[in-house]
């Protein structure tokens, strides 16, 4: 099935060949490269055919900017578990004087962030995260879905194209009784999995965990991954023994509803689970799977991509 133009899982060999062909555009900043007009027709003709499958479900479409309040960081627990990837927002609070002082500095080639002072945003870390505190009270009968896709940043600085620091994620994101929650996770990996094999990608799904941070860090991946709380549906990109994460699948129980108080009308518990397809990596995965030339496509494929 797989029809590589582009030998071996070399990362470095996959990047250039991107930029040869214009998909991706270098800017010398790592995880950070710009995106050329085919790679953005095939990143919204996925979102498209991802939203066309889910049009039945009657998902609420919800918008958010790509910064969260960093009380909302603070009460997600992100500092706890994942500090090494946060992104602070700073900015300039100072008098003209100062800011004459930070900018001669920045001309001299010094640091000048001592200028700076923290503000009340931060970079949003997945797109989800806005969504939780919008159920908070009771929930209606049947509980909600939601739908969102917002530009992501985590601090991973990588040569590896489907490493970024900054990336789109289109997520779901289901509330209510514990069952329905769970069912809702399981019928949505099979629509994923089959979604992206009809696109001819060698997908599989796997149990996963989160990168927790530090030694207890890895307490709570094992426990994460031995109550089967995160899934990963994974296609070889740039490793054929360690396939990328095209899409996530986490179930976070009572995490979000009891810090949110959302609850249901009869008083039991309610869970959260969300759903991720990681944007740039699923045009990466059919562009190694398909090969960089999008005309040179199967038909099936640019049949449901572009009909
Ligand atoms: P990984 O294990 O590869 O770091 P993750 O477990 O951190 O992925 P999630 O936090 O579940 O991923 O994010 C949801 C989706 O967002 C992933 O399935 C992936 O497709 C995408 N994603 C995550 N991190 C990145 C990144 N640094 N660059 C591009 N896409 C990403
Ligand atoms: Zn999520
Ligand atoms: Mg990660």
């Amino acid at each position: 099935m797989t029809n590589h133009t582009i030998d071996a899982y070399d990362p470095h060999a996959f990047h250039d060949e991107l930029a040869a062909h214009g998909l991706i555009l270098p800017t010398g900043i790592r995880g950070a490269y710009g995106r050329g007009p085919v790679f953005e027709d095939i990143l919204e003709r996925f979102d498209a055919l991802v939203m066309n499958s889910a049009a039945d479900d009657g998902a609420e479409a919800m918008t958010f900017p790509p910064v969260v309040a960093r009380t909302m960081i603070e009460k997600m627990g992100y500092l706890d578990n994942f500090p090494q990837l946060i992104g602070s927002i700073h900015s300039f609070f100072g008098t003209g004087l100062q800011a004459r002082e930070m900018a001669d500095q920045a001309r001299a080639g010094e640091r000048w962030e001592s200028f700076l002072d923290i503000t009340d945003l931060m970079l949003l870390p997945a797109a989800c995260y806005p969504v939780y505190p919008m159920f908070s009270g009771l929930l209606p009968e049947g509980g909600r879905l939601v739908t969102t896709r917002n530009w992501c940043f985590r601090h991973e600085p990588s040569d590896e194209p489907t490493r970024l620091q900054s990336f789109r994620m289109r997520e779901f994101i289901r509330v209510g009784a514990p069952d329905a929650v769970e069912a809702w996770r399981d019928s949505w990996l099979e629509r994923g999995l089959a979604l992206l094999r009809s696109l001819g990608l060698p997908a599989d799904s796997d149990v996963a965990n989160d990168p927790f941070f530090g030694r207890a860090g890895k307490m709570m991946a094992t426990s994460q991954r031995e109550q089967r709380l995160k899934f990963e549906i994974v296609v070889p990109v740039v490793s054929a023994t360690e396939p990328t994460a095209v899409c996530s699948f986490n179930w976070h129980q009572e995490h979000f509803t009891s810090k949110f108080d959302i609850s249901r009308a009869d008083g039991s518990t309610a869970h959260t689970a969300c759903l991720g397809f990681g944007l740039e990596r699923v045009v990466l995965a059919l562009l190694k799977t398909h090969g960089c030339d999008v005309n040179q496509w199967p038909a099936e494929v640019r049949a449901q991509l572009w009909s």
